[in-house]
């Protein structure tokens, strides 16, 4: 789905990863650690094109990056959900027209798939909030409300930036539980997170691999996590 062969971004401050090769296959699930600043962030963008490696070749849907056109571009990124670090929402918009905004983006009419809306609050528990506005929601209704919003088009491939960076244990598991059974539907995702201990609780759940980036290269983490 997503392949990258000795892929290297480097910017103004130097090279930041260098020469990571990487498959993600059909209904993976990988955790992708480091420490702050090492590049999680970076490297899934290099995954949903928010950025271009400098050098080496990143494959998406089996395609080559390089020979995109923006419309390809636009096209593969919509069967890309992307979870993003510090969920950003349109405050003065209720929570269900957030999580619909990307149909809208794509020129499709939100009230012609409003069941489908209505089913995926109800999956991550939020069909109560659906009038709120994002300020009044607690930090573990906006990452469900973010993943929702990413699931909204349906998208092959999960990425998920550090989604329980800011809410504690309990929901975080919540979390977890919602990424893991979506993984069970067939989705392919990657996680990155710093959180040790959800990757050891989610690794007794599911058939997860724990990737590291460690002096600007990805390794693949053992029984040493
Ligand atoms: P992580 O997600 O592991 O914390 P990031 O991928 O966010 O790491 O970024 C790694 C570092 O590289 C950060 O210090 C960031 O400021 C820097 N960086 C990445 N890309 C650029 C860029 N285009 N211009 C300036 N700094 C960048
Ligand atoms: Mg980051």
């Amino acid at each position: 789905m997503i392949e990258l062969q000795n892929v290297a971004y480097s910017y103004g401050g130097g090279e930041l990863l260098s020469d990571i090769s990487l498959k993600l296959a059909p209904g993976s699930f990988h955790f992708l650690t480091g420490p702050s600043g090492s590049g999680k962030s970076t490297f899934l963008k290099l995954c949903y094109m928010g950025l271009f490696a400098t050098s080496g070749d990143v494959q998406v849907f089996g395609q080559d990056t390089r020979t995109m056109d923006r419309d390809d571009i636009a096209r593969n990124r919509r069967r890309i959900g992307v979870v993003h670090q510090d969920c950003e929402f349109l405050d003065h918009l209720p929570l269900a027209e957030n999580v619909a905004l990307p149909l809208t983006v794509a020129g499709r009419d939100p009230s012609a798939e409003a069941e489908n809306l209505i089913q995926l609050l109800t999956w991550v528990g939020l069909t109560r909030h659906k009038n709120a506005l994002p300020p009044q929601l607690s930090g573990g209704e906006r990452q469900r409300a973010a993943l929702a919003r990413a699931l909204i088009m349906s998208p092959d491939i999960i990425l998920a930036d550090e989604p329980t960076g800011n809410i504690d244990w309990e929901m975080s598991l919540r979390l977890l539980t919602l990424l893991v059974e979506l993984n069970k539907m067939g989705k392919t995702i990657v996680v990155a997170t710093h959180d040790l201990t959800l990757i050891r609780t989610a690794k007794a759940q599911l058939n997860a691999r724990v990737l590291r980036i460690k002096n600007r290269r990805l390794q693949l983490a053992g029984s040493d996590l």
